[in-house]
């Protein structure tokens, strides 16, 4: 036997069966089949993987490389980690009468292959991670001619696996610590075993450092864990996210549904309402909403003891118009006179569609002085206007007659006043019409000087030609 580099290997050796040389073939198999052109190593692997006797994914990484260009150290190597002892007599008989295994396996194998140059442990490594059986430990020789030197193995290993825990074997002759450092930098997963190493520490070292590896895989695997778990939970807070902002896009969609059709249903409340309180043909008032506004402003000008105004306008002879030139024209010359008082009335004035052919206006806050000013002043602007207006009957002249009331004469109901106006107008039209006539008060008792009598007052000066259907 020859005396092997590794201090104290010879006291394991010799507690071994002479036939040592079949312990050793793993190694050498590997060994030669690589100096063939390459091996399935790793196959080889699997295959113990598959027949339980190495590694699987949760139990303990056992896998070791072992690179050194000395065949006698790859040995020392082997048999240091891959001590096997072949069944004795008693366990073969054990075995047959108990039914116990005459193989006793070992706690915790190392899985040991051994390469010579660096470039094969690269190979090795890069293969072992891919098939999913990455190293443990690599112990690695420094002075490895012709090939890559201790440091150059270390970096290309850890280049392809940068969870390998590395040993260096060194020699005090090779590289200085310092040196090591400074090319490779301070990692804890580098330890250097000092030539000539004793059995011993090789154990501990690669049981120790097979068991850090664990420790770390194992913890970045709970930190795998961990990230798949954030992952899934950023992916279901996502996910909500995005429901949430779908449904508050939706609900804003719904709520901008919602303001248009109350647009289009308050548009359509105000069309209702014009049409039900407008002249369809004029576009003023009709009588009932006239009459509506008309009590209000009543009501306002008691509380405030303001005087409010009534005029009264009707068509003069607008029974001819239509007889003459038909209805058509009839409805222009309604619209012509409507079109002209509209045009004639302060913003506080309001105008409704009485009758047929008659106006009601009225004219808050506005004393009867100013009231007779206005129903002259419309008077006149449909006396030159409204016949103009009618352009299907070509010199056509429209005129009016005006009545006016205010609550300054007592009336004491919206009615009253109406009807007072009314009174006015009548005697308008009695008067020769196209004029107008205001209700003015007159002392009709010596004996009750609060009480008086209405008395018709003419507004218009008379004249001396009277238009065609005065
Ligand atoms: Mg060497």
């Amino acid at each position: 036997m020859k005396r092997s580099p590794v201090r104290g290997l010879l006291e394991i050796t010799d507690l071994r069966d002479e036939s040592d040389e079949a312990v050793y073939s793993t190694g050498r198999d590997c060994q030669n089949h690589l100096n063939e052109g390459g091996i399935d190593v790793i196959g080889r692997a699997r295959e113990k993987m598959k027949s339980g006797s190495t590694m699987r994914s949760e139990q303990p990484n056992r896998h070791v490389l072992v690179v050194d260009d000395n065949k006698t150290i790859q040995d020392d190597f082997l048999k240091i980690l891959q001590p096997q002892v072949e069944p004795d007599g008693m366990s073969l008989t054990r075995s047959s009468l108990f039914g116990e295994s005459s193989n006793p396996s070992r706690l915790d194998p190392f899985q040991v292959d051994c390469v010579d140059q660096g470039g094969a442990g690269l190979a090795l490594a890069r293969r072992a991670r891919e098939e999913g059986f990455p190293y443990a430990v690599v112990f690695v020789d420094m002075r490895m001619p012709p090939g890559w030197d201790g440091l150059e193995t270390i970096e290309r290993l850890w280049e392809v696996d940068a969870e390998l825990q590395v040993v260096v074997c060194t020699a005090f002759s090779d590289r200085p610590w310092e040196e090591i450092a400074k090319r490779i930098g301070q990692s804890d997963k580098l330890l250097i075993l000092q030539k000539p190493f004793n059995s011993i520490e090789v154990l501990q070292l690669a049981t120790a450092l097979c068991r850090k590896w664990d420790l770390a895989h194992e913890a970045a695997g709970q930190l795998d864990e961990l990230n798949r778990q954030v992952e899934e939970r950023t992916a279901e807070l996502l996910g909500a996210n995005e429901r949430l902002t779908q449904t508050n896009a939706d609900l804003l969609r719904t709520v901008a549904d919602l303001e248009v059709a109350q647009a289009e249903t308050l548009r359509k409340n105000d069309a209702l309402e014009r049409l039900a309180s407008r002249d369809p043909l004029t576009g003023c008032f009709n009588r009932r909403a006239f009459y509506a506004q008309f009590e209000e402003a009543f009501a306002e000008s008691r509380e405030h003891n303001t005087e409010l105004c009534c005029l009264m306008v009707d068509i003069d002879h607008f029974k001819r118009v239509n007889d003459q030139f038909g209805h058509g024209v009839g409805d222009q010359a309604i619209q012509a006179v409507s079109g002209c008082l509209s045009a004639g009335l302060r913003l506080m004035d309001t105008i409704g569609r009485y009758g047929g052919e008659e106006f009601c206006l009225m004219l808050p806050r506005t004393k009867r002085t100013e009231a007779a000013d206005l129903g002259e002043r419309l008077r006149i602007r449909v006396e030159t206007e409204a016949g103009v207006r009618v352009r299907a009957a070509s010199g056509l002249a429209i005129t009016v007659s005006c009545g006016i009331s205010s609550t300054a004469l007592g009336a004491r109901t919206p009615f009253e006043l109406i009807d007072q106006a009314d009174k006015a107008l009548y005697a308008a039209k009695e008067s020769g019409r196209n004029c107008v006539m205001a209700l003015e008060p007159i002392i009709a008792w010596t004996n009750a000087p609060d009480q008086f009598e209405p008395q018709v007052r003419r507004i218009t000066p008379r004249v001396s030609s009277p238009p065609m259907f005065r």
